[in-house]
């Protein structure tokens, strides 16, 4: 990683409030299992998704600092919600955002009763959620883009719901391996209207991209509105 001083200044001032925003406190606050329960849409939100098995909770864990905060999908409970965790929470009631964690898909062991309730309540989340500013969709980057990960890309395009691809566990690939996928991912991503163009590879094992994913999400909340001083 590089030292902050040799970057650009907008860019060390980027990761400077993405290392604020995240050292702030996280709480996981609760499940939702229905649109009904959905908190009011009137702070901002993003949201995680992957295959299960991706890394999701590693990565969330790493952004945080925080080593058991989101749980694992080999975890039962917890795991067919919609978790909500609320970042920089400064009270009961004020908070920077929502980082919400979608259940991990494409596990086999899934009854199809369970997979059609959790297919109906991501429908209804995605298409109706206007506070949702983006969604970090997690590719292993081992693995590169499966169908079910088409699927759910589709979805998220037919919502009109800006993505980004986040690359997990980009310290297992060679550097030459990781910059084809990279290319192959980023080629397949033009044509998608609600992509994000720019990816970011990460691993919560070694810590690399964990900052330019701070600092990518502290983009898209009003730093200032919470006593933020850049
Ligand atoms: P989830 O099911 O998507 O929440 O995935 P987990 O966070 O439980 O991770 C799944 C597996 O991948 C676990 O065995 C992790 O130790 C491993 N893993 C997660 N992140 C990384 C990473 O950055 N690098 C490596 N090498 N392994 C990882």
């Amino acid at each position: 990683m590089m030292p902050d001083q040799e970057l650009n200044p907008a860019e060390a001032d980027r990761l400077a409030a993405g290392r604020w925003l995240f050292a702030q406190p996280c709480n996981f606050k609760f499940g939702v299992v229905d649109v009904n329960g959905l908190p009011n849409d009137d702070l901002t939100e993003i949201a995680f998704a992957g295959r299960s098995n991706v890394g999701k909770s590693s990565l969330i864990n790493a952004l945080t600092g925080q080593k058991a905060l989101a749980r694992t999908s080999s975890t039962p409970g917890r795991t067919q919600e919609l978790n909500f965790f609320a970042l920089a929470e400064r009270n009961e009631s004020t908070q920077a955002l929502w980082m919400v964690d979608m259940p991990g898909y494409g596990y086999a062991k899934e009854s199809k009763s369970k997979i059609a309730a959790w297919n109906k309540l991501l429908r209804n989340y995605l298409r109706g959620r206007m506070n949702l500013r983006r969604v970090f969709v997690l590719i292993d980057t081992r693995h590169g883009i499966k169908s079910n990960d088409m699927d759910f890309l589709n979805l998220l395009d037919e919502a009109a719901v800006s993505y980004q691809i986040v690359l997990t566990k980009a310290d297992k690939p060679k550097e030459t391996a990781l910059a084809a996928t990279l290319e192959t991912m980023q080629t397949a991503l033009v044509k998608r209207p609600a992509a994000h163009p720019e990816m970011i590879a990460t691993s919560a094992v070694k810590g690399h991209g964990i900052n330019l994913l701070q600092a990518e999400i502290a983009g898209l909340v009003d730093l200032s509105a919470i006593g933020y001083k850049a």
